[in-house]
């Protein structure tokens, strides 16, 4: 078969067993590969449909500028998507996230604006700069991915239906963490229009405010993690109205458990909000019983993260365990 549009590559994306997750729980676990997008993750859905709702609405007109805030990924999406259909992208992102996604913005071509982490309270938080950019910018449409609902969706009509198709309807939970909301609250809403009574989870790292609002009604967090792309502290415009049943909090140390069981047991290299998922589909499939389908999200590729998640010095100096194999030397063998 050959694909006409580079375009028509984003989404379709395989449907994975997880084998130790599965055994380990008497469940299937099944990991949806967001990864093997043109852009190594999830977001290229939410830039494709962003971009072509702005197209259809005529807010985006032909040799426009893209403007986002983002912790990496959406950029670089919209930066693919913006190429593919001759629009500049200009991407605003917290200096504190992975120099892979940086260099992968420059390499893509996107004007890269690095600023310093701040508040959401704080006109100098990252979605604010990339809003006043797109404000000073002729011709630019701010993508907004935060309350922009185009990116739910995206999962909507792609992800949950795919999801739906893939498992021939024989789903009994769905579960991932919260960036923008647009995976969980579409995937969420999606399923739930086919079957009502899948149950839908949401799986928070430390430092996100969402546990406490789904579990308590009131937004409050505690502690952090340094998975990059989730970790909410809002309701935001994709999250309103998301059908979530039950919730689970997870931490670093789990996720990385997660992430270095992927790749050594079943040579998946991921991020770790793909480990944090799993972990949470654990839960999931624990608190549903045996016998049970449970689909994630393997949101990024690990290869985003080789000088962090996978870097023994980086891991150490943030007092996390670091993998047994990454402290190998490099041999010389004659
Ligand atoms: N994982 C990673 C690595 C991401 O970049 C994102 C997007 N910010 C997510 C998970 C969460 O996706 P969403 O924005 O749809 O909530």
């Amino acid at each position: 078969m050959i694909i006409a549009n580079p375009l028509a590559l984003i989404g379709n994306t395989p449907l994975v067993r997880l084998n130790g997750p599965s055994e380990a729980t008497g469940c299937e676990i099944l990991g949806k590969c967001e990864f093997a997008n043109p852009g190594a993750s999830i977001k290229d859905r939410a830039a494709l449909f962003i971009v072509e709702d702005a197209e259809a609405a005529g807010t985006l007109k032909p040799g426009g500028t893209i403007v986002e805030g983002t912790a990496g990924n959406t950029g670089i999406g919209l930066a693919l998507v913006g190429n593919a259909k001759g629009y500049k992208t200009i991407i605003v992102m917290p200096e504190t996230q992975s120099r892979e996604k940086m260099d992968t913005l420059r390499a893509l071509g996107a004007e890269l604006v690095t600023v310093p982490a701040a508040a959401y309270s704080s006109p100098c938080h990252f979605v604010h700069q990339s809003r006043r950019i797109a404000e000073e910018t002729p011709g630019a449409l701010w993508a907004n991915q935060f309350d922009n609902v185009a990116n739910r969706r995206a999962h909507i009509v792609g992800t949950a239906e795919e999801i739906w198709a893939q498992t021939g309807g024989r789903i009994d939970g769905f579960t991932c963490s919260v960036g923008t909301g647009g995976t969980l609250a579409g995937v969420g809403m999606g399923l739930k229009a086919r079957d009502e009574t899948i149950t839908i989870a949401l799986t928070d790292p430390h430092g996100a405010a969402l546990y406490d609002y789904y579990a308590y009604g009131e937004l409050h967090s505690e502690g952090s993690s340094v998975a990059e792309g989730i970790g909410q502290g809002r309701i935001t415009g994709n999250l309103e109205g998301a059908p979530i049943d039950t919730q689970y909090r997870v931490s670093d140390e789990e996720g990385l458990e997660q992430v270095a069981a992927l790749l050594r047991d079943e040579g998946l290299c991921l991020g770790l909000s793909s480990g944090i998922n799993v972990a949470g589909a654990m839960r999931l499939a624990r608190d549903l019983g045996p016998g049970k389908t449970i689909v994630t999200i393997l949101c990024d590729t690990g290869f985003r993260y080789l000088s962090s998640l996978y870097n023994a010095d980086w891991l150490r100096a943030k007092g996390l365990p670091v993998f047994d194999w990454l402290d190998q030397a490099d041999g010389a063998r004659g």
